[in-house]
């Protein structure tokens, strides 16, 4: 028999076959006029699905935390003061990329399950002036949303740069980071976009670009440096060939292709799918008794899902059955929490379907573990709230 596992972690993601197809081709050369076209196109998609007619994109091989270390690498300067909003794993990582660049950084951490107040981070900017704050959009250990144009907002108020880590969001829940005037919204090709490992995606606004031009010192990264990505995006934009670092060609024509079925479905329609699915889901879960990581419905992705164990069950033989059911999930990442909870990613090509196999497998697994549920009863309630 051949198995066919379904690979429901928060990223990677299950790929669109065409999008696989895209790459599966004989590698051209980064200069050919073909490849240039591809390149240019997928950095007009972006600006279409981060919502950023104004912004500048860049697309660099790395992953998501390349993307996060070129945003501090070039825009901080030593000593320069940051804000780190944090709701989980993800603005501890952001910390430590800061202070690697010098940044004099201070962290609020919001209790597990829950954002920092903007009472909090108001406070925060009057007491001392940030040049900028940077906040994850969908932290991808606990599953907790921040709604970004509030806290833009606010920061616009005080004069700080805003940087989103949208790794876990972009091209899942809604931006529009022109209108909510974020400086920098980035992300790893892994996720929501739908193109397998190894792209960092960027895009920054006109004033990011400005503050960085007026540096009074060099950037101190070489290959993250706007100095060498920049005439590269602006070469492949304007279709001429250009090189600084050889690109990832095939993933670029596979993030071409991403982009295009992106496109396709269109944003809103996308952002509506993914919640439609994501609410789904959470009420499948509660109607198992298990509860959800996140304290409110409001601030709870709509591209993953984390869900405690329930007690006195063995997590990592729930997990190891499902995977048995070829139905892949993802353990806790949180280290204060870990060997408590389990993740469920939903992001994507993600369908109705495939979140019926994964509650499927999750019946079967808790009904093997002597869990007491009425059998079937989440995918009735997955399937009634569907409608
Ligand atoms: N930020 C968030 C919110 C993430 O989910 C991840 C990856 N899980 C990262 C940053 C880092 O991305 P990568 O693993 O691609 O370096």
């Amino acid at each position: 028999m051949k198995s066919r596992k379904l690979l429901m972690i928060p990223g990677p993601i299950e790929f669109e076959p065409d999008v696989l197809q895209a790459m599966a081709v004989p590698t051209a050369s980064h200069v050919a006029p073909n490849f240039i076209e591809v390149f240019g196109n997928s950095l007009d998609m972006m600006r279409e699905v981060w919502n950023a007619p104004n912004g500048q994109p860049f697309v660099v091989a790395g992953s998501g935390t390349l993307a996060m270390d070129m945003a501090a690498a070039n825009l901080i300067e030593k000593g320069d003061a940051a804000l780190v909003v944090s709701s989980g794993y993800f603005g501890e990582r952001f910390k430590d990329i800061l202070e690697t660049y010098g940044a004099d950084t201070t962290i609020l951490t919001a209790p597990i399950g829950e954002v920092v107040s903007l009472t909090e981070i108001e406070a925060a900017f009057k007491t001392k002036k940030y040049k900028v704050v940077t906040f994850t959009h969908v932290d991808t250990s606990t599953g907790v949303m921040v709604a970004p144009e509030p806290l833009c907002k606010l920061a616009k108020k005080y004069n700080v740069l805003t940087i989103l880590d949208g790794v876990c969001s972009v091209a899942g829940q809604e931006i529009l980071q022109d209108a909510w005037g974020v400086d920098v919204v980035l992300t790893g090709s892994q996720k929501a976009i739908g193109v397998p490992p190894g792209l960092a995606l960027l895009v920054a606004s006109q004033k990011a670009i400005e503050v960085w031009k007026n540096r009074k010192t060099p950037v101190q990264n070489y290959y993250a440096s706007w100095n060498n990505w920049l005439p590269i995006m602006t070469a492949y934009e304007e279709r001429r060939p250009s090189y600084f670092g050889t690109p990832p060609v095939n993933l670029i024509l596979a993030l071409e292709k991403s982009l295009q079925l992106i496109c396709s479905e269109g944003m809103v329609a996308r952002v509506h799918r993914h919640e439609r699915l994501a609410s789904a889901f959470r009420a499948a879960i509660r109607s198992l008794n298990l509860d959800i990581l996140p304290n409110t419905e409001e601030i709870a992705a709509s591209t993953l899902t984390a869900v405690y164990y329930p007690k006195g069950i063995d997590g990592a033989v729930l997990r190891a059955n499902m995977t048995q059911d070829d139905v892949i999930v993802a353990g806790g990442l949180l280290s204060e929490i870990k060997g408590d909870y389990f993740r469920v990613g939903h992001m994507g090509s993600v369908s109705a379907n495939d979140l019926l196999c994964v509650l499927g497998a999750l019946e079967r697994s808790l009904s093997a573990l002597n869990y007491s549920f009425e059998s079937g009863v989440s995918l009735k309630v997955f399937q009634d709230r569907l409608g």
